[in-house]
């Protein structure tokens, strides 16, 4: 399990910056490396549309 990026991402860049574990990237879309991730939760308390979720 990992925290995952939906659809409703506006691309403001705020979970990049607040990930601890620098799970997270820019490409075409936002990305979560579900590897990378230790479902601390974190991105989905300060993303500000919703998007992030336990997938
Ligand atoms: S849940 Fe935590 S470790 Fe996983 S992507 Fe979000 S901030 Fe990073
Ligand atoms: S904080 Fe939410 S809206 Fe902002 S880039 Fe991350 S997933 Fe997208």
């Amino acid at each position: 399990m990992a925290y995952v990026i939906g659809d409703d991402c506006v691309a403001c860049g705020t979970c990049i910056d607040e990930c601890p574990v620098g799970a997270i990237s820019e490409g075409e879309k936002y990305v979560i490396n579900a590897d990378a991730c230790t479902e601390c939760g974190t991105c989905a308390d300060v993303c500000p549309s919703g998007a992030i979720s336990l997938g």
